[in-house]
């Protein structure tokens, strides 16, 4: 049996269901890759949320088995870096979007996609993380990359209370950077506090179009917000600071002038976990794996099965949601 979150469009009207997908119409759909998962766990993330709920084009081919993420053991392999039994975590690569995607029991990939699970994550901590942990680490390195350090300054995280924020919120704090979270629910300004935020901003603050060059008082900013709020925190970034920006949970556009890049020498940092490459995807997971194990992570997580992944998703696109959700597709 391989349970599967399916996506389809016959007649063009758009159809989402969980059932069975046999060893035959996988192997049919996923022509050339060479390693066969189990997967274990996978997660719900924004861009889930869209795909799962058809409110943007996520999906390209249709019909598709929905999940930019998955973590699980390799059944069978004729790549060469690959064994049965190894842990391996996979996103981005079009998963889900052009590839067969990992909410589901059975996948199968490329061995060149794959990243090996380091100690101390396993495959659960891996889809506690997910693909916006991941990305919040390549965020961490871009700013390290630029030469932001924890001696540089403050580092504001947008988004805070979201997966991304979340994770780059207790990234930064296991570092030792000072970590200011904005964020719309004041509610989880004491969750903020246990991932090691020192300061706790409503993202109000930020949402409002504001000048060119603002007080400075950024080292570094992570966003995930994107819009007036990506706008604001580059006007605020300090004298060579860097922004590494994520995401588009706030909008799509970047109403800025080049006021703080010509005038500051800020930096502005673009992240793009699909496309990355195999070494900067093995760093980002090593950096995750020395600085957030399990116990640390229990607190931005919640686990739901399978059939719940439909409900997360509408809770995801309306802002509700709080770090991380990890789905159990074999439940
Ligand atoms: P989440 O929904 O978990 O987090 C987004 C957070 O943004 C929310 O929790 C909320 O935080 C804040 N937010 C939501 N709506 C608004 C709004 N209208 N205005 C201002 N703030 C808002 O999503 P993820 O963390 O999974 O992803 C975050 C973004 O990053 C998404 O846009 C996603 O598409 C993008 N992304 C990009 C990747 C890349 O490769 N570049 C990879 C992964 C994600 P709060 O309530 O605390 O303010």
């Amino acid at each position: 049996m391989n349970r599967a979150i399916v996506l389809s469009k016959p007649n063009d009207q758009f159809h989402a269901e969980i059932r069975n997908v046999d060893d035959a119409e996988l192997e049919a759909a996923t022509p050339g890759d060479d390693v066969a998962i189990d997967v274990a766990y996978s997660t719900i993330n924004y861009k889930d949320g869209l795909a799962l709920t058809n409110t943007s084009p996520v999906v390209r081919k249709w019909p598709m088995v929905a999940g930019i993420d998955a973590a699980g053991t390799v059944r069978t392999s004729s790549h060469a870096r690959w064994r049965p039994g190894d842990s391996v975590v996979l996103n981005g690569w079009g998963l889900g979007e052009t590839h067969w995607g990992g909410l589901c029991q059975r996948m199968r990939a490329k061995g060149d996609w794959l990243v090996r699970i380091p100690a101390p994550l396993h495959t659960r901590e891996a889809m506690m993380l997910g693909t916006a942990g991941y990305t919040a680490a390549l965020a961490v390195l871009a700013l390290q990359a630029h030469g932001v350090t924890p001696g540089s300054g403050e580092i504001l995280v947008t988004g805070a209370t979201g997966g991304v924020g979340s994770v780059a919120v207790s990234l930064l704090a296991a570092l030792g950077y000072a970590v200011a979270g904005s964020t719309g629910k004041s509610s989880e300004a004491e969750y903020l506090r246990t991932l090691g935020a020192r300061e706790i901003l409503d993202r109000a603050t930020l949402a409002a179009p504001g000048k060119p060059l603002q007080k400075e008082r950024w080292a570094g900013v992570i966003d995930s917000v994107g819009g007036v709020t990506l706008a604001n925190a580059c006007a605020q970034t300090r004298v060579g600071g860097t922004v590494a920006a994520c995401g588009l949970a706030g909008g799509m556009d970047f109403p800025s002038t080049v006021a703080p890049f010509i005038l500051r020498g800020v930096t502005l940092a673009g992240i793009d976990s699909v496309t990355a490459s195999l070494e900067r995807r093995e760093t980002a997971w090593e950096l995750l794996g020395a600085n957030l194990p399990a116990a640390r992570l229990a607190a931005m997580t919640r686990e739901v099965a399978l059939a719940d992944a439909f409900d997360v998703a509408r809770e995801i696109l309306a802002g509700k949601i709080r770090g991380r959700v990890v789905v159990d597709v074999n439940r």
